[in-house]
């Protein structure tokens, strides 16, 4: 997506550790029209009816999925992180380790949002190793919901999740992917397809 690609140019920042902020305008500081755009995209990207609800996670994927959600027409259900072991229920847990904390975390989500009726798109800010997909993957899968497919902010396609989670048979859609990116340098390349 050529406006998100610009933005990124415009106003990212590649820090050490493979790590790409874009705090400006999509992760800490929010250009809603540019969101909207995302929205669109990912509509376009997933045209037909299926999709039921859609799936992120907290706290970046959030605004993303709402956005997306207004041209989908359906529910957003966002994963809840917890440091502490969840023994409710009520409630699907999975496991992720963090890519930018470098630690494990459990991730909620309540049986009453996610069901073996739904047909779920995942929508998150990033995709680097693929942590945060499996799991959100996880909870689709112990819900006994469907996956219609996977929709990305930014793909870090140097990194291994894409090509995971494709080589499973998953559809995966990525505004942007980066095919490389320098911090000394501060260059940023993408891939085209
Ligand atoms: P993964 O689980 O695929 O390894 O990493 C994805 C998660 O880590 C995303 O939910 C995102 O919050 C965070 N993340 C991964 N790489 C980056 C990055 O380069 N920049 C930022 N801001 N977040 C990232």
């Amino acid at each position: 997506m050529k406006l998100l690609e610009e933005r990124i140019i415009r106003d990212g920042r590649v820090k050490e550790g493979n790590v790409l902020k874009v705090d400006s305008f999509l992760n800490h500081q929010i250009d809603i029209a540019l969101y909207n755009e995302m929205g669109k995209e990912f509509r376009r990207l997933f045209p037909g009816d299926a999709i039921t609800r859609i799936l992120t996670i907290e706290a970046s994927g959030i605004g993303i999925a709402c956005a997306a959600a207004q041209y989908f027409h359906v529910p957003v259900v966002f994963a809840r992180k917890t440091h502490s072991i969840n023994l409710d229920d009520d409630v699907y847990t999975a496991r992720v380790r963090s890519f930018t904390h470098q630690r494990e975390y459990d991730i909620i989500v309540s049986k009453r949002y996610l069901t073996s009726e739904d047909h779920v798109l995942i929508i998150d800010d990033f995709l680097a190793n693929g942590c945060a997909v499996n799991g959100l993957l996880e909870l689709v899968y112990s819900a006994g919901a469907t996956v219609e497919g996977v929709g990305i902010a930014i793909e870090k396609g140097f990194q291994k999740g894409g090509s995971l989670l494709r080589g499973r048979g998953i559809r995966v859609e990525s505004l942007a992917v980066v095919e490389s990116m320098d911090a000394a340098a501060g260059t940023i390349t993408f891939r085209r397809t």
